[in-house]
């Protein structure tokens, strides 16, 4: 006789909020303080065993393991930059989805960039996720557990700053994106706190209007690109949908509210956002809120061989890049003008997609 084996097919806890915590134990007639607890374990301790949570009476902990997984993600391979000590790490989803989460270390302070989405919609032009097309939006727990198993190279505390700026756009991926903001926000959550924390988007009006209503102070970045409609409407097909006006207005609201400055992204495209009425029409938008401009020398994606506008990009050249920035400083706009980091192993900003020949991988299924 063939037994058939009962199996339950477990839930995965990490990736729930302090909130629905509590009304699980509530739930299960638990007191609401293991809620703290099992919080602590888990986002503050970063433990993975439920035999670890050694203050919940043994019967609890046998019934918690019985029903739920804690990890999310596993370590598929990581990469480290000789030169600027960038690392990449290739993390895969329970379903076998592969992500990729960057850790760029500067001068004073060390930065991890996390991806949302399995792969992205948006199809901007100049971006390799885009290529890959989209999969799946992240649950809270795997954007966590992209600090969880990150961190772990790195001393306590080391990793001093979050950027939602990997694969995906998180917006489009509210719910989840909202959520781990919640579970940073908490005290008992190890690390980072929201004032290091900043959220990229490439403008999806409505719902950067909807962070606001959060009453989260995350930080929020702006892929801005172009101060032209059309132009920007031309290499990131989003904004044909929400315009950069109606993105201005809610970002003006946003700044507003929350006190922080707004970090606009511009990635230098060689005779596209380089010239000089684009330095008066940034200067001009600029002046509308607090804000800072961030300028990315464009990186390539020839290596990806893709066709059509996204194999013909090209950077602008360094010394145009220096004059874009100068000429933008004489008008009193703050500019930071980031190099390069990580591109070495295909880690820079626009960089990251899977599968790529770009970053071979033993059995890679490429
Ligand atoms: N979807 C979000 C977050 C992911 S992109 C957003 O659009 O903001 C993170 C940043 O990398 C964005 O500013 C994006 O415009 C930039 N980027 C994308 N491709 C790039 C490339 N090839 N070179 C340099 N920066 C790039």
């Amino acid at each position: 006789m063939v037994v058939k084996e009962n199996k339950q097919i477990k839930k995965t806890l990490k990736g729930l909020t302090l909130e629905e915590l509590r009304e699980y134990f509530l739930y299960i007639d638990e007191p609401a303080f293991r809620a703290e607890q099992v919080f602590k374990w888990m986002y503050g301790d970063l433990v993975d065993d439920f035999g670890e949570m050694n203050n919940l009476p043994k019967s609890l902990r046998q019934r918690l393991s019985k029903e739920f997984n804690i990890d999310t993600l596993s370590l598929v391979t990581s990469k480290i930059s000789t030169s600027t000590k960038t690392k990449k790490y290739i993390f895969e989803t329970a379903e076998g989805n592969k992500i990729e989460s960057v850790v760029i270390p500067e001068r004073k302070r060390t930065t991890l960039c996390v991806s949302t989405q399995v792969g992205c919609p948006l199809d901007c032009k100049f971006c390799a996720t885009g290529l890959m097309g989209y999969k799946k939006n992240l649950t809270a727990g795997e954007i966590f557990d992209q600090f969880k198993l990150s961190s772990k190279d790195y001393k306590d505390g080391e990793i001093t700053n979050i950027v939602y700026m990997g694969m995906g756009e998180p917006l489009l991926n509210f719910k989840e994106t909202v959520k781990s903001l919640e579970i940073f926000a908490e005290e008992l959550t190890t690390g980072v706190s929201l004032k290091k924390i900043t959220v990229s988007t490439a403008g999806i009006a409505p719902k950067i209007k909807e962070l606001d209503e959060t009453g989260l102070n995350v930080k929020l970045a702006f892929s801005l690109h172009s101060c032209f409609e059309d132009i920007r409407s031309s290499i990131m097909p989003i904004n044909e949908k929400y315009s950069l006006k109606e993105n201005i207005e809610v970002l003006k609201d946003y700044a507003k509210r929350t006190g922080t400055r707004i970090t606009f992204e511009y990635v230098m495209l060689k005779d596209i956002n380089d010239r000089s009425e684009d330095i008066k029409a940034l200067a001009k938008l600029m002046s509308t809120m607090p804000s800072k401009l961030n300028i990315i020398p464009f990186n390539s994606l020839k290596h990806m061989n893709p066709s059509g506008l996204a194999g013909e990009l090209e950077s602008s050249s360094r010394d145009k890049i220096q004059w874009f920035a100068d000429k933008l400083r004489e008008k009193n706009i703050t500019v930071m003008l980031r190099n390069t980091q990580g591109d070495d192993i295909a880690a820079a900003c626009g960089q990251l997609a899977y599968p790529k020949t770009h970053f071979p991988r033993k059995g890679a299924d490429n």
